[in-house]
């Protein structure tokens, strides 16, 4: 076969200089015909779209023709040719095919209509589908959009460790790290793990979060931001909770909490935008194929203004929807408790129809550093609430007062031993600070329509799966 240059369908696609002989290389989406002619649509990743190969049957082998099954790698050199039927302006009139990788029946993602269950049983392969290739190329446009909206308002991408030998944010629902044979395991009298021989020679975990050292990073840069891979090993299989997801996590010293909820909303918008501006072809696949109001749902987010609501507020709209039997929920409400995420919908699907930055919560179902506001009783969060999501952003101002916070921290008997560099920060030069933490999967399925967050990480880690 000829050599040339490989050209990607994305590009071919785009030409206009027919007669040209170009070469493009690929797998095979579908194949059909007749005795005369094949119809090849292949494609190589770089768009949802395919490009038309148009084979004169007479002017290749029989046999290399059978080959051509779906799911099959090849490589096609051929002439540049106007569309009429294929529904793209440029198809491909093959000269010389190779087929460089054979795919048999027992392909897994050769039947269309496969459930995303099936799919995520076979996560190694269900990359190949549109879908897949859809919300790959969305979540790589959405970490661009990331690093550019910080990087254009002067913050510094700032690396927090994975390995931390901190447990006061998560205790329960870590994950530990040992170098330790496990089936001999040095203890004390008491029964307690002596990590002296262990490779840090303390107790390790992989981090749930980057934000403690995202504050000593804030007070010493102005404003940094995280994206990194964070864990939690709660055992909970939801739709919206992973075992490992990306975090990204912003902090800023001196901001206050009209400054932060500013920032959250800007921050949103400006991921959604860059998503319609940049994933037009896969936001249109998505809409057609997976979620028919999806481009409405992300303009209308780009375009509305958030509602700013506090928890007090929120609980008193809920206890009427209550009291009024104009809805019912599953788990109970009343001030100072945790909402469920059906009630997080409630507010944002039903009764605002908007995303909500939901403040000041109660002390005790909030973190130990939170800024505790003057009633004693509520803290500064400042966490929003989307669509079909519920929680998307997490965020607060921190106590930057030294006593208060050391008060927060004994009465919660937060174990912080191992924490004097974090209260160090309050000790020297201590500074009023705000920051939030965005799961970066939960942004991937509100911008793809996605339902299960499973669907929008390449390889999901989960209780019980961590296959490929
Ligand atoms: P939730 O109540 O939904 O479990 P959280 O209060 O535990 O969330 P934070 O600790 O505030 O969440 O984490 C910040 C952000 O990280 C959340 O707003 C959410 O977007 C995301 N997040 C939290 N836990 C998970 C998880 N297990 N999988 C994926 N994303 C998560
Ligand atoms: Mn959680």
């Amino acid at each position: 076969m000829e050599k040339i240059k490989r050209t990607k369908i994305i590009d071919v696609l785009k030409r206009e200089d027919y007669g040209t002989t170009v070469n493009v290389k690929g797998w095979v989406r579908t194949k059909r015909g007749s005795k005369a002619v094949n119809f090849i649509a292949l494609n190589d990743g770089s768009t949802i779209k395919n490009v038309q190969i148009v084979a004169d049957v007479t002017k290749f082998d029989e046999e290399m023709l059978k080959q051509i099954t779906t799911g099959a790698c090849l490589s096609v050199n051929g002439e540049l040719v106007q569309s009429i039927g294929s529904g793209q302006a440029v198809e491909i009139q093959a000269k010389e095919i190779e087929v460089l990788g054979l795919c048999g029946n027992d392909y897994p993602m050769q039947k269309k209509g496969q459930s995303f269950e099936f799919m995520r049983q076979h996560a190694h392969m269900r990359l190949r589908t549109n879908t897949f290739g859809a919300i790959m190329r969305i979540r790589h446009n959405m970490a661009m959009a990331i690093h550019t909206f910080f990087h254009e308002r002067g913050f510094f991408y700032f690396h927090t460790p994975i390995i931390t030998a901190s447990d006061c944010e998560g205790a329960g629902e870590m994950f530990q790290v040992t170098t330790m044979n496990l089936y001999d395991l040095k203890k004390d009298e008491n029964g307690s793990i002596i990590y002296d021989d262990d490779f840090f020679g303390k107790m390790t975990s992989l981090t749930v979060s980057g934000q403690l050292e995202g504050e000593l990073g804030a007070t010493a840069l102005g404003q940094i931001y995280t994206f990194g891979p964070t864990f939690r090993a709660e055992n909970s299989n939801t739709p919206r909770h992973l075992a490992e997801f990306w975090m990204i996590e912003p902090e800023i010293a001196f901001m206050d909490q009209t400054e932060l909820m500013d920032l959250e909303e800007e921050f949103i918008k400006y991921c959604v935008r860059w998503a319609l501006e940049h994933c037009q072809d896969d936001l249109e696949f998505l809409n057609k194929m997976i979620d028919k109001g999806l481009i409405d749902r992300l303009k209308s987010v780009v375009d509305t203004e958030f509602v700013r609501l506090t928890y007090t507020e929120g609980i008193k709209i809920l206890e009427e929807a209550i009291a009024s039997g104009k809805k019912k929920f599953e788990f109970p409400i009343s001030w100072g408790g945790d909402l469920a995420s059906e009630h997080e919908r409630y507010l944002v699907e039903e009764h605002f129809k908007k995303p909500v930055i939901m403040t000041d919560y109660p002390r005790e179902i909030k973190a130990f550093y939170m800024k505790t506001n003057e009633d004693g009783k509520t803290m500064q969060g400042t966490d929003v609430l989307f669509p079909q999501i519920g929680e998307i952003i997490g965020g607060s101002v921190r106590e930057e007062d030294y006593d208060k916070l050391m008060h927060e921290i004994e009465v919660r008997n937060i174990p912080m031993k191992d924490m004097w560099w974090y209260l160090d920060t309050r000790k020297f030069g201590s500074c009023p600070h705000a920051g939030f933490g965005l799961g970066f999967e939960r942004l991937i399925l509100f911008v793809t329509g996605m339902q299960n967050i499973r669907d929008v990480i390449p390889f999901p880690r989960t209780p019980k799966t961590a296959e490929f």
